[in-house]
């Protein structure tokens, strides 16, 4: 799945400087003082780390753009000895865990650091990945656990997050670099730049300098929508866990005065600590809805996430997007121009392209089952539409079925398919029992039962396929909730139509730019859904009207899908 082909020469790394008009960066970064990416979850099972969804894919795909475009990287990150799997059974969803070995992956044992806790030290092993410019710097130990592992709040999670922070800024020490800027990915990092600021005031610097000089290179990426979601930590978690870790009495005083009525949520010092704070949408950056401690509204600038489009493109359409120069090089489009070069996108060559997609689509489902236990093959003549995403209420999965017959309608009359994948988080027990009752509602139904397919155990391996191999995605979270998304990229960037509600990164561009649903009420969006797909269908079966839908969405979206264009925002707005 992954083709890197970095750029080689200092004179390509510099000439993709001077493209995003960031000269002398090799000065401010180097294989020393690398720009250093902290995340508590990882999407990247060709390097043996199993995310949840988009936050992961993210910052896998950071690393991934940062290793093309030869950019000096550190995934800072935790290695899981255990990761979790779904499979159906009577139409269940079971989960099952499996043991991970990070030998198996090409990771080095480097050395072991510790982190302490009010009664005990822990011993976490350092082990590392290099590609390229970019590495995996990984913090690991056999009691560390799976991904979000208990509850959010609890002592593990927070044993977790400390271990990254902390123990992941030993681990830098430990091969020898000094971050230049640290990225937090989400609040669960924090204690990164609290070790950072520890190290600063304990080797003898101001405690006020220190701060200033941490937050100037500090980046807090915001994910979340409302502060209110966010879990807290108890007083004596911290007394057990994080306390013992600071060694300067300034910090630990700094830290303790966040809380209020012996609780603290981790965004209140993580926006103190960090001057350079980002939404990953328009969208998101204007609606995300935090304070600081005295409850000013928090300032969120935009950078909308992309995907590594090399990882998640068709080879064969990258190759038709340098050939076309829709893309350069550095995998950004042209400036100027990108509209004349898509319209030499046609119709024809759409279907071609669109069928070595298909072709790979059923290559992959032939190692996949659905909701009976059965492999899958979508006919190379039928058309198809999926819903590819976790299963959370406010993307509403279920949104398609809400009139059944309208639906079997739709997929009859235009020989369709319809492909579900998703996972339902555990412990959510509400959506857990809405996919049961979809699934049972599809059984007793002919001609569902016949179109529709569940493909349970949702990854990045199912996310490219159906993202190749479909011709019409559908993307139907209630607006104002989705941060980004980034699914709806893969499939308009493999020339897909995309049926969408107009929220994060779609938001971006005005809705005529794809197949919209609008609507003041969920009734009305269903409605105006069930026409787009109509819509869909009709233009896969009209050349014209699909040369326009998707040149339409590559002249719009391109820049925004484009990961190279995501790291030019970071490194324009960290440097
Ligand atoms: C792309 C991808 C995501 C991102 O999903 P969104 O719902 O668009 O945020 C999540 N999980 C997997 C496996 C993916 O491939």
């Amino acid at each position: 799945m992954e083709r890197f082909q970095p750029l080689e020469s200092v004179e390509d790394v510099e000439e993709f400087y001077s493209a995003i008009k960031r000269e002398k960066m090799t000065h401010k970064l180097s294989p020393e003082r690398p720009y250093c990416y902290w995340t508590i979850e990882t999407y990247d099972k060709s390097n043996g780390i199993r995310g949840g969804g988009g936050l992961g894919v993210l910052a896998a795909d950071m690393r991934r753009v940062a290793e093309q475009l030869s950019v000096p990287f550190v995934l800072v990150t935790p290695f899981y000895p255990w990761e979790s799997h779904q499979r159906m059974e009577d139409m269940k969803q079971i989960d099952f865990h499996t043991e991970q070995h990070y030998r198996d992956y090409g990771f080095e044992f480097i050395d072991t650091v510790r982190i302490k806790t009010s009664t005990t030290a822990v011993e976490l092993e350092v082990i590392e990945k290099q590609l390229g410019s970019s590495r995996f710097l990984c913090i690991t130990e056999p009691n560390f656990g799976e991904l979000y592992s208990g509850e959010s709040g609890s002592d593990h999670r927070l044993y977790q997050e400390v271990a990254l922070g902390f123990g992941g800024y030993q681990a830098l020490k430990l091969v020898g670099l000094r971050p230049a800027v640290i990225q937090l990915n989400e609040v669960a990092t924090f204690f990164a730049a609290v070790a950072r600021l520890d190290e600063l005031v304990s080797s003898g610097m101001d405690f006020y300098e220190a701060v200033v000089y941490t937050r100037k290179h500090t980046l807090y990426t915001n994910h979340t929508l409302v502060q209110a979601a966010e879990a807290s930590f108890n007083y004596s978690q911290f007394e057990q866990y994080v306390f013992p870790n600071i060694k300067s009495v300034a910090v630990r005083r700094w830290l303790s005065d966040k809380f209020t009525n012996g609780r603290i949520q981790l965004s209140t010092p993580t926006v103190e600590i960090a001057e350079l704070r980002s939404g990953v949408s328009k969208l998101h950056a204007r609606v995300a809805n935090y304070h600081d401690i005295n409850g000013n509204k928090i300032k969120f600038k935009s950078v909308t996430n992309g995907i590594h489009m090399r990882t998640w493109v068709l080879p064969e359409i990258m190759e038709y997007f340098y050939d076309k120069n829709i893309l350069d090089k550095f995998d950004l489009p042209p400036e100027e121009k990108l509209e004349e070069a898509v319209n030499a996108v046609s119709a024809a060559d759409i279907r071609k392209l669109k069928l070595a997609g298909r072709k790979k689509l059923n290559e992959i489902l032939a190692n996949r089952t659905d909701q009976y236990g059965k492999p899958v093959q979508i006919p190379e003549e039928a058309l198809l539409f999926d819903f590819k995403r976790r299963f959370v209420d406010y993307k509403r999965p279920w949104l398609p079925f809400e009139n059944p017959e309208r639906l079997a309608e739709i997929l009859e009359q235009n020989n369709a398919h319809y492909i579900l994948a998703g996972r339902v988080h555990m412990g959510d027990y509400r959506m857990f029992d809405r996919l049961m009752k979809l699934l049972h509602l599809i059984d007793k139904h002919p001609v569902l039962r016949e179109r529709v397919h569940y493909l349970p155990d949702y990854d990045e391996e199912l996310g490219f396929a159906l993202s190749v191999g479909a011709n019409s995605s559908i993307n139907t979270p209630i607006v104002g909730l989705e941060a980004c998304g980034t699914s709806w990229m893969k499939d308009i960037a493999n020339l897909g139509l995309l049926i969408s509600t107009h929220d994060g990164g779609v938001a971006d561009m005005p809705s005529d730019n794809y197949l919209s649903i609008k609507g003041k009420t969920e009734a009305e969006e269903c409605t105006e859904l069930y026409r787009q797909m109509e819509a869909a269908a009709a233009a896969w079966s009209n050349d014209f009207d699909l040369e326009y839908w998707v040149r339409k969405e590559l002249v719009a979206y391109l820049a925004i899908i484009s990961g190279s264009r995501m790291m030019k925002d970071y490194l324009n707005y960290l440097f």
